[in-house]
């Protein structure tokens, strides 16, 4: 009768020494979420964080992977690409988009966010051909024009086609993963397509994220951020060239100090034509830093200056803004924006998404949209993604 017990007590302390699956062990953890800065070993089991401690010994753990002199953050959030991809012929939604998984972990991203590409007419099949296909959990905003972002006039000018009732109802229905509204290159004078959107957002209870486009007298960029947007919502594309940002002595205009105070959300957007240096060096001095680093990841923009996720932060690293920082605004910042609390962060019991990344020091070239060059000295690189506790970047 007594070899049964001594069996059980075998058994349990070699599932007491193997509690995990894999402990990264060594690290430099930045977790914005936790205030965690500093050197750690986090540990997964299940796809979930198990631990984050200081020293957890590698007989705990089934795998142990030596992280030492490499940074461990939570999975990045990019929260502004198009990746509504296939042969639709049409800009954005079709060629112009990419698939997310080609792009993602290799920059140590495992959650993105399509800005738009489809509308509360086509969101079914972005639904069933992106969303539930790719290995990088994909968000959605939904555009506010009902076909999505058709590139062509004729769609995305098209204000009959701009259904706050119907575009909420499918952003509720779909409350898993439609995490916004969108409203983009809308070039007419007046407020409508932005209006309507945020009426989306109202009914759906989830933010709006503008770009705003062709910038017009008739409709003030200051009244955007300061009198039609709700606090939460985001004002992407933030570094803009033609956003009115400076004065004649570079400084930056209080109202946009204003806006954020009144809680307007200020997103990189990179892409190909919305960076540049002009703004954004003099801004980042003066204490008008992002809230979130987000690429506008797509075919013109992937092969230019923004190239992509890491090297957009990195730009951000090279301008001053601090390691903690940057990783705080492509991880914990955006996940928030999104109302998606339970990522971003290295929180157990969370999703066991993780990067681990080295910074590397360098002579490096970064380029903005009007092709000026910036130096830099180092740049953060992906040695390994995990998404759910699996490794799918090494
Ligand atoms: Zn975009």
């Amino acid at each position: 009768m007594r070899t049964p017990i001594l069996f059980l007590l075998i058994v349990s302390s070699a599932v007491a020494q193997t509690r995990y699956d894999l402990l990264l062990k060594g690290g430099y953890v930045i977790d914005a979420k936790n205030h965690i800065s500093g050197i750690r070993d986090v540990a997964i089991t299940q796809g979930r964080i198990a631990a984050v401690e200081e020293n957890i010994p590698a007989s705990n753990a089934r795998r142990t992977i030596d992280v030492s002199s490499l940074y461990v953050t939570p999975g990045l959030v990019d929260m502004h690409e198009h990746v509504f991809s296939g042969s639709m012929n049409r800009e954005y939604t079709g060629e112009a988009c990419v698939r997310a998984d080609s792009f993602s972990f290799r920059s140590g991203v495992t959650t993105v966010v399509d800005a738009g590409c489809s509308g509360w007419r086509n969101f079914g099949e972005f639904r069933d051909e992106v969303i539930n296909t790719q290995k990088t959990r994909v968000f959605a905003m939904l555009n506010i024009v009902g076909h999505g972002m058709g590139g062509r006039p004729d769609v995305e000018q098209n204000t009959q086609d701009m259904d706050p009732v119907r575009t909420a109802e499918v952003a509720l229905r779909n409350h898993d993963v439609v995490v916004g509204i969108k409203v983009a290159h809308y070039a007419g004078p007046e407020w409508i397509a932005v209006d309507r959107g945020v009426e989306a957002g109202r009914l759906a209870n989830i933010p709006v994220m503008i770009d705003f486009a062709t910038f017009r007298p008739e409709r003030p960029f200051q009244e955007l951020v300061l009198k039609h947007l709700r606090p939460g919502d985001i004002y992407t594309h933030q570094y803009l060239q033609v956003v009115p940002m400076l004065d004649a002595q570079n400084r930056v205009l209080p109202y946009l100090f204003e806006a954020r105070k009144r809680g307007i959300i200020f997103d990189v957007g990179h892409g190909a034509g919305s960076f540049s240096f002009r703004q954004a060096i003099p801004a980042l001095k003066q204490g008008f830093i992002p809230d979130s680093i987000s690429t506008d990841l797509h075919i013109d923009s992937m092969n230019a200056g923004m190239k992509d996720m890491l090297n957009v932060v990195s730009k951000f690293l090279n301008m001053g803004m601090s390691l903690d920082d940057v990783i705080a605004c492509s991880t914990w910042h955006p996940a928030r924006e999104v109302h998606h609390e339970e990522l971003g962060s290295l929180s157990v019991g969370s999703d066991a998404d993780v990067a681990v990344l080295r910074l590397v020091h360098g002579d490096f070239g970064f380029v903005d949209s009007a092709n000026l060059r910036m130096k830099g000295e180092r740049k953060l690189v992906a040695e390994m993604t995990l998404r759910d506790g699996r490794v799918l970047w090494i």
